[in-house]
């Protein structure tokens, strides 16, 4: 009886905790966002605790009335937004989108290319032997685009000759999925589209990290430059519920429902796709000007920081063109720490392998890079004048070796004036509002 009690409230404590804390941090990790007060309301409706497998209309569960309304209006406008023939909005997760277009497109000992993971690839397009996604659940062998690390991004002439080698060899790659985790600048889709193309490559395009830049048409347009199929996140750039949406042209519709479910899903997070149209009808309205802040941040968050006398990475191509700013930190010591120590400071961002840390000994503990994403600090209505206050905290940390104590005081001070959500229809409460309902 008290162990039940206790390990009740306890987590509530918890809970509570952690959004006081969200309260008064810097929220800079490229791969999470804040969703609107709107989204949140949807996503603790009694839509989570029901079943509809199949398609609306076509459901293996009754009871789906209002759900497949939500469900069809959440495809329209998945489709509006992102201007795609065909979307599924079940895909519960990135990693469950593209295993769904893996299941889709490819069998079990296909070869795939994709970015390595120190060139800014993500897990779910890894190696078996990395226990990856791609190779440890559907057998798919990987091989890796060839990338420039002063450019920051793929090399489409070795690329070619990497892939004519391999065709050479007998191994022919049968799908290309662009995107990454560490994404700095548009990917060279156009200019390899036809080449890949005339090797029968599918090209599939993981927006995962930049779904929200493209819906707000700040970013590259993979459906217009070429690509077949478009996997994302539906929480990072984008400020939706955790989640995922496949994207296609009208032609794939059949084969990708069917790798969705049965085949990758069975209930698929009904809660979540409400919270994905709120989303979605949001991003209608404010995408492009919330897009076109995050970048105009990103970019300012960078030269701040590099003036400061930080190695930051894409210099030649002017740092970033997405919500992403890389920092080397090898001469001032190691991601893994300065993470550490940041966080204790209050500023919440990640370590990051990057460009030449494998081969330089470093692995994924103790990483040369930092990522710093500014999608979520932009939702909470800062601009390029909070983006040089941030860099200064960094720099505290980073460069003068301040203590962390001492910074997290006016972290905390600062992040005060920012509580409220921007680029949403509904903005009374404040972002990280613990909603009590017991
Ligand atoms: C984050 C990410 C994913 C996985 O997304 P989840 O929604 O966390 O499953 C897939 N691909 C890339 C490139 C990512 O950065």
């Amino acid at each position: 009886m008290p162990i039940a009690k206790d390990s009740y409230g306890k987590i509530f404590d918890l809970l509570e905790r952690h959004h006081s804390w969200f309260r008064e941090n810097l929220p800079l990790i490229a791969s999470e966002n804040v969703p609107s007060p709107a989204v949140r309301e949807a996503i603790v409706s009694d839509f989570g605790n029901r079943y509809a497998e199949g398609w609306p209309g076509q459901r293996v569960y009754a009871g789906c009335t209002y759900i497949d309304e939500v469900e069809t209006l959440c495809a329209d406008l998945a489709r509006r937004v992102f201007k795609a023939e065909f979307a599924d909005v079940r895909p519960i997760s990135g990693v469950c989108a593209n295993l769904s277009v893996y299941s889709a497109f490819t069998t079990p000992g296909d070869l795939m290319l994709a970015l390595a993971i120190p060139n800014g690839g993500h897990i779910s397009s890894g190696r078996m032997n990395f226990s990856g996604t791609a190779g440890l659940v559907h057998g798919l062998q990987i091989e890796y685009f060839a990338f420039d690390s002063v450019e920051m991004n793929i090399d489409v002439e070795k690329t070619k000759t990497k892939i004519k080698k391999l065709i050479d060899d007998g191994k022919s790659p049968k799908m290309a999925m662009f995107g990454g985790s560490l994404f700095l600048f548009p990917q060279p889709i156009r200019e390899l589209v036809d080449f890949l193309k005339s090797y029968d490559i599918l090209v599939c395009y993981d927006s995962a990290h930049v779904s929200g830049l493209i819906a707000g048409g700040q970013f590259q347009d993979p459906l217009r430059e070429g690509a077949e199929v478009m996997t994302l996140s539906t929480h990072k750039t984008f400020f939706g519920p955790q989640g995922g949406i496949v994207l296609s042209r009208d032609k794939y519709s059949e084969e990708i429902k069917k790798a969705v479910f049965p085949g990758n899903t069975s209930n698929h997070h009904l809660h979540t796709v409400a919270g994905k149209a709120v989303a979605l009808a949001e991003t209608l309205r404010f995408g492009s000007e919330y897009a076109r802040q995050v970048i105009r941040n990103a970019k300012e968050l960078a030269s701040s920081l590099h003036n400061m006398g930080i190695r930051v990475l894409g210099e030649k191509n002017g740092f970033t063109s997405s919500h992403q700013v890389v920092m080397d930190v090898t001469t001032q010591g190691d991601g893994g720490s300065f993470e550490k120590e940041l966080e204790r400071a209050n500023v919440i961002v990640n370590r990051q392998l990057i460009p030449g840390d494998i081969s330089a000994g470093r692995h994924y503990l103790h990483p040369g890079g930092i990522r710093i994403g500014t999608q979520e600090v932009t939702r909470l209505g800062m601009k390029e004048l909070e983006m040089k206050e941030i860099a200064e905290f960094i720099g505290r940390v980073v460069l003068k070796h301040e203590k962390a104590k001492i910074v997290k005081k006016d972290v905390k001070t600062f992040r005060e004036s920012y509580q409220k959500i921007h680029f949403a229809f509904d903005t009374k409460e404040e972002a990280y509002k613990y909603i009590r309902i017991r």
